[in-house]
């Protein structure tokens, strides 16, 4: 209650909301009269009544805060090179959280009773630590210790010298190529010195990660800008209290190893943000690998048994610590262009913080995700809490760790889901736990089931994100996605709102020649295509274009080719990236989803020449996009020795004019000149500005993805306003 004259009260609540702790959020502000109240004489704080309901409100992990890393490296401080310090500006909160409401007892500190000191702090209210629930020191709290590869402990950090001693020794072992296995905030990394190329091309192969790049842990923004370009906007994201990995263009001077990352342009970088990194840090000076702690497709180790168990054989030494993990969280991956923030994996600093939207979920709404970069999603009131990534579903560990996901979310979120959404594709994992038996989720089998379109859902993502109601156009280029005809769709120009949609445009489809083995042989799905341009002639174009290829196996795919069997058809845009970058000569064997396309645009040096020629015809239901002519063009120019960047840019371009022409068409049809872009294809930053300036210039209003990834990781996000609009028109 504050009295006084209109102006001061005016100034007060102004103040209130300006100068409020930095960690707070404010989640309603209400100001009533209180006409003829007696004056009053003093100022006092006094105790908030007991809240009943549960206080759900969890913060993100932070990164350490100034104070904190003053206190850290001071060497009369009592926390003087505690690797658990923080206080309520900084440190652990979600991973930790067991339970709510956010109380030491319901979190991974439940084991440790403060000590007098840390117990006074805090009570304190002046003090920084009150109420900080993973409040600890030497004397009460977790500690650090080193063990070898065969579990042998080997120091303890039980005291400021203790510790200090062990976190020089790593420092050391880390100078002398050794990997060590570090406990994070959400996670394991796996650390290596980034400049010993030995080291790191050990680590490669010991993780069965052959191209993928590593991220890499740098000391500071001075030491970032040795490696790769650092721009205002970037560095500005570098510092920013989630600490995100941010992928930045690597610089010509050769000052980290090839093999962190071979044939790429690009390298991750993070600075430190748990405290044990800037231990680290003291001293040395080089950067560090930190790629995340497990084998390729598995998820990150969190526990220290799970450390132990799986990463004996990929590291040295192990640097663990005594405070558990509760929910395992990697870090996010981000990029920025021109300013703008360009989210690839939305995870541990950002998450549980919620999407927030306009308007009320009808009834609360639990999203399974798609299958690959899995997410979940709960949404309530006007809120949709996307859940940390929790990747490839295909994998054993990784699926039962969704489950987990699902209900742990759903306790401390304390949203009871009465509908819950899900792709249409019959073989994700994620679909079939909606699916099937009714206790998979420890949901009401009673519980609508809500299928929405994969290519729907990114659409509708964007449109989350952007509080957009439909119609638009949506734009949805991806790998594969389920269509409607249980054809594979992934290349898709649908008129949608959030209640449905029409397919107006997609792209010609083509045989997908072998499940799997598309992926990492490109040159199948490019053999597909000249399959069917140039008929029984395709052989001798293959043999020219890839020589190093054995005979046989392309004498086995045209077979299938030819066959009459059923084959499996798609529209993916995806898989025409891998085709064309196959055809250019870029990438003919992919370790990865998707790097045939990353290596293609990689390859544009320079944006001149004119694109090739995608046709617009006509079918009975939509427009689509012809690819024939293009697979011409690029094959004669790559047999005429073209180079690999002119054939990578005329592609490009031949794809934005084509794209472009296609939304024009349906906007006059239409009458709508919202275009919404969306799916993983637009992790292709030269595709997105293009298309997107393109768009813009022939007066269209275009929206992309910034704070949600256009990837799988997004999908969630767009089920659930799907399926909250078709809860609510039933
Ligand atoms: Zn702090
Ligand atoms: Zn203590
Ligand atoms: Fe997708």
């Amino acid at each position: 209650m504050a009295q006084g004259d209109v102006h001061s009260i005016r100034a007060f609540t102004t103040e209130l909301r300006r100068k409020k702790p930095r960690q707070s959020v404010i989640d309603e502000f209400r100001v009533t009269e209180l006409p003829g109240h007696k004056p009053l004489g003093t100022f006092e704080i006094r105790k908030s009544r007991e809240n009943k309901s549960k206080n759900t409100r969890i913060a993100p992990d932070l990164c350490i805060c100034e104070d904190c890393l003053r206190e850290l490296l001071n060497p009369r401080d009592r926390r003087y090179f505690y690797p658990f310090i923080n206080c309520t500006n900084c440190g652990p909160r979600y991973t930790i959280v067991r339970d709510v409401p956010y109380d030491r007892k319901f979190t991974t500190m439940r084991g440790f009773a403060m000590c007098e000191s840390c117990a006074a702090e805090y009570e304190d209210p002046l003090d920084r630590r009150f109420h900080a629930q993973p409040n600890a020191c030497f004397t009460c709290g977790p500690r650090i210790e080193l063990y070898s590869a065969a579990r042998q402990l080997i120091l303890r950090g039980a005291d400021g010298e203790k510790s200090r001693e062990l976190i020089e020794k790593c420092a050391g072992l880390l100078r002398s190529g050794h990997i060590l296995a570090v406990k994070g905030i959400g996670g394991f990394h796996l650390a290596c010195d980034a400049r010993n190329q030995e080291t790191v091309s050990r680590l490669r192969s010991l993780k069965y990660r052959e191209q993928r790049p590593f991220a890499l842990m740098v000391k500071d923004v001075r030491q970032a800008r040795m490696i790769v370009r650092v721009g205002a906007a970037e560095k500005k994201r570098l510092l920013a209290e989630d600490r995100p990995i941010v992928v930045l263009r690597k610089k010509h001077k050769k000052t980290v190893a090839p093999s962190v990352s071979p044939d790429n342009g690009f390298l991750g970088i993070m600075l430190p943000y748990a405290p044990l990194h800037f231990l680290l840090f003291t001293f040395i000076d080089f950067p560090l690998v930190m790629t995340s702690g497990n084998l390729s497709d598995e998820p990150i180790a969190h526990t220290n048994q799970d450390a132990f168990t799986r990463l004996g054989k990929l590291c040295d030494y192990f640097l663990v610590g005594n405070r558990d993990i509760h929910i395992r969280c990697d870090d996010t991956v981000t990029r920025v262009r021109q300013g703008k923030e360009y989210i690839l994996r939305r995870s541990r600093g950002i998450v549980p913080n919620p999407v927030l939207l306009n308007e009320n979920f009808h009834t609360p709404i639990l999203a399974l995700g798609a299958e690959q970069k899995n997410t979940i999603c709960l949404a309530k009131h006007n809120k949709a809490f996307l859940s940390h990534h929790i990747g490839d579903l295909k994998n054993a560990e990784t699926y039962a760790s969704f489950l987990q996901a699902v209900r742990h979310l759903g306790e401390i979120l304390d949203i009871r889901p009465q509908a819950v959404a899900h792709d249409l594709h019959p073989q994700y994992l994620s679909t079939q736990a909606a699916l099937q038996p009714p206790e998979t989720l420890g949901l009401p089998p009673e519980l609508p089931r809500i299928g929405v379109q994969h290519h729907h859902a990114h659409v509708a993502a964007c449109m989350a994100e952007h509080n957009l109601r439909g119609p638009v156009i949506g734009v949805a280029l991806d790998g594969t996605g389920y269509g409607s005809d249980g054809t594979v769709w992934g290349g898709e120009v649908l008129t949608a709102d959030l209640t449905g949609f029409t397919r107006s445009a997609s792209i010609m489809p083509f045989a997908l020649p072998g499940a799997d083995k598309v992926i990492s042989q490109p040159w199948r799905t490019a053999l597909s295509l000249l399959y069917r341009v140039y008929g029984d002639a395709a052989a001798s174009y293959a043999a020219r274009l890839w020589p190093e290829l054995d005979e046989k196996a392309l004498a086995v795919v045209l077979f299938q080719l030819e066959g009459a069997k059923a084959k499996i058809m798609t529209s993916s845009c995806g898989r025409l990236f891998d085709a064309v970058s196959a055809l250019a000569g870029v990438c003919g064997e992919a370790n990865y989803e998707g790097q045939p396309a990353v290596e293609l645009e990689q390859a544009i040096e320079k944006d001149s020449l004119s694109g090739y020629t995608l046709d617009i015809s006509r079918t009975a239901e939509y427009y689509e996009l012809d690819w024939r002519e293009l697979v011409a063009m690029v094959t004669a120019d790559r047999l005429r020795g073209k180079s690999r960047a002119d054939m990578a840019v005329r592609f490009h371009r031949g794809l934005v004019t084509a794209l472009t022409g296609l939304c024009i068409l349906v906007s006059e049809q239409s009458g709508i000149r919202r275009v919404v872009l969306s799916g993983g294809c637009f992790m292709n930053m030269y595709l997105l500005s293009g298309l997107t300036g393109a768009l813009r210039k022939k007066g269209m209003e275009v929206y992309t993805h910034h704070r949600v990834p256009c990837n799988d990781g997004g999908i969630a996000l767009g089920q659930a306003v799907i399926a909250n609009q078709r809860v609510k028109e039933k």
